[in-house]
């Protein structure tokens, strides 16, 4: 028979967790996060002292320093509830301890305390769901004792198909209730009516919707309560998340203009604007995702990085607008502001708005200050990875960023640091491949700053620019040359330089001082 699913409230509760096993751990710090304010655990033969510690760093509040006993459970509880704990969770393997289990299940039962013992339902007067949490919001999913793996493969199936803010559409629907119990919502409904001729004798919650319609204060509660159950049925999830109080009393407003006071059906839901902050991947369009893909062929206008190639941009359909960011030098900023306006003027006007970032849009791509310049003004951006040219370039130029015994880390940093000024330079790691992006306009100094960090200038290195376009150019050489290397064959941005071992681990640098190998499929 299915038990009746419950969300339990642990707060100030005392639980006992009886055994050692990593589950021990792991329960403790399940009671801990919803609330217990204590846990008392017990071995039946004891603890050692390292277990005892692990508990307690768990955040166990006593740790027994003697065998359980069954006596346990009636001594270790709260003063007011006569020293009974308040449940218990058993963490023994069932094979080699039956008895003990037996015993404590037989006393809980008699006792009423909840019992839970690890894989054995039938010595469980509870069993916890697989479960998931985001803000007020909780999910949780059993199988009934089939399979705890299947209930938490379900469960991610179900998140899966969750708004991503399920937690702010959880706050906002409690706020509006609160507002709307406390007749708040009748103030702001005041002021979104415009009424100017207030007659100063009236009551605060007395609005002109009431003396229109000459309803009771209550009859109006109930009728707003009623509105409010409509607009949580039948709005979509993502808008319950976004619309502000302000934006449901206006609406509400309407609705009663519209159904003269009764309110049997919902208005339109304006469409409103969202944004996807895409990675384009390193430039050459048959690396762009499946996602970025759907998101450029679908936005209503792609604000695009100067780095996104022609390639690329050859994708978007034509009736869509493209803005480009003019970021040359010495206008960064302006450029970034522009860009953020469009977006937002897009958004404003319910747009889809697609900002299109080269490679990855969190590696060195101010992504992140993107995303929470929308998300101040409301709209959280949904972010789409993409193949960074940090290790996209490597590859088409046949490094293997690891590889066993050669190089065992991957560094990526910048050339360029605040205010064009020498970014924090790294160690000389033997094992280590680096990848330095916007680094090649200062190639010297960057150079110069690996010597006086006592870089071996001896290390392979290679420049590739333009990785995975038609004019790809690859410079091998060794970390010694690079300068002199590059300022004779010229720059074709973008590009970046790749240092380390692995450098030559596919293709090696004979006597020449340099190498060059132009366009792909070299
Ligand atoms: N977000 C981007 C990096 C932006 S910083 C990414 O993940 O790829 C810009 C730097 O990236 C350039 O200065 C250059 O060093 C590097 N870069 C971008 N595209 C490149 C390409 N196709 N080939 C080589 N380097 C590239």
């Amino acid at each position: 028979m299915p038990g009746l699913l419950t969300s339990q409230n642990l707060t100030e509760m005392r639980y006992l967790v009886v055994g050692w096993s990593n589950l021990t751990v792991s329960r403790v710090t399940t009671l801990i996060e919803h609330g217990s304010s204590s846990v008392v655990v017990a071995g039946v033969n004891g603890l050692t002292e390292a277990e005892a510690e692990r508990a307690t760093a768990a955040g166990a509040s006593q740790v027994l320093d003697r065998p359980f006993t069954v006596d346990d459970l009636t001594t270790l509880g709260r003063e007011e509830v006569d020293k009974v704990v308040d449940g218990v969770f058993v963490t023994l393997p069932k094979a080699r301890f039956i008895k003990e289990i037996e015993q404590i299940y037989n006393t809980c039962r008699r006792l009423r305390v909840p019992v839970n013992v690890a894989d054995a339902p039938e010595y469980c007067t509870f069993t916890l769901l697989s479960s998931y949490a985001h803000g007020d919001f909780q999910l949780g999913v059993t199988t009934n004792g089939k399979g705890c793996r299947l209930a938490s493969r379900i469960k991610r199936e179900v998140v899966k198909s969750l708004p991503t803010n399920i937690d702010e559409i959880c706050e906002r629907v409690g706020s509006l209730r609160q507002r709307i119990y406390q007749e708040d919502l009748s103030e702001v409904l005041e002021t979104a009516v415009g009424q100017e001729d207030d007659d100063a004798g009236q009551s605060r919650e007395f609005n002109t919707l009431v003396l229109e319609h000459e309803e009771t204060l209550e009859q109006r509660k109930k009728q707003r309560l009623r509105w409010l159950s409509q607009v949580v049925e039948y709005y979509p999830l993502s808008r319950l998340g976004s619309i502000s109080v302000e934006e449901l009393s206006r609406e509400y407003k309407q609705t009663i203009k519209n159904e003269n006071a009764t309110v049997t059906s919902l208005p339109e839901a304006a469409p409103r604007g969202r944004i996807a902050l895409v990675g384009s991947g390193p430039g050459n369009a048959g690396l762009l995702t499946a996602a970025a893909l759907q998101a450029i062929t679908s936005a209503d206008v792609v604000l695009a990085d100067k780095l996104v190639p022609e390639e690329v941009l050859a994708l978007i359909p034509r009736r869509t607008p493209v803005r480009i960011a003019k970021k040359f030098p010495g206008n960064a900023e302006r450029a970034q502001e522009e860009l953020l306006q469009l977006g937002l003027e897009g958004l404003e006007a319910g747009e889809y708005v697609v900002r299109l970032k080269q490679g990855d849009p969190y590696i060195f791509g101010r992504g992140a200050e993107e995303f929470n310049y929308f998300r101040s003004k409301g709209y959280t951006p949904e972010v789409v990875p993409g193949i960074t040219s940090a290790l996209s370039a490597p590859l088409v130029a046949k490094i293997p960023v690891t590889h066993r015994e050669v190089a065992d880390q991957v560094l990526i940093c910048t050339g360029t640091g605040r205010r064009g000024a020498l970014p924090t330079i790294p160690e000389w790691v033997e094992s280590r491949t680096c990848v330095f992006l916007m680094a090649l306009h200062r190639i010297g100094n960057v150079v110069e700053a690996l010597a006086n960090k006592g870089w071996d200038l001896s290390v392979p290195c290679c420049v590739i620019e333009r990785a995975s376009c038609p004019d790809q150019r690859i410079i091998r050489t060794r970390l010694r040359d690079v300068a002199e290397a590059l300022e004779a064959a010229g720059s074709r941005p973008p590009g970046l330089l790749v240092t380390g071992y692995a450098c030559e681990v596919i293709e090696k640098l004979g006597s020449e001082k340099w190498r060059i190998e132009e366009g792909l499929g070299n």
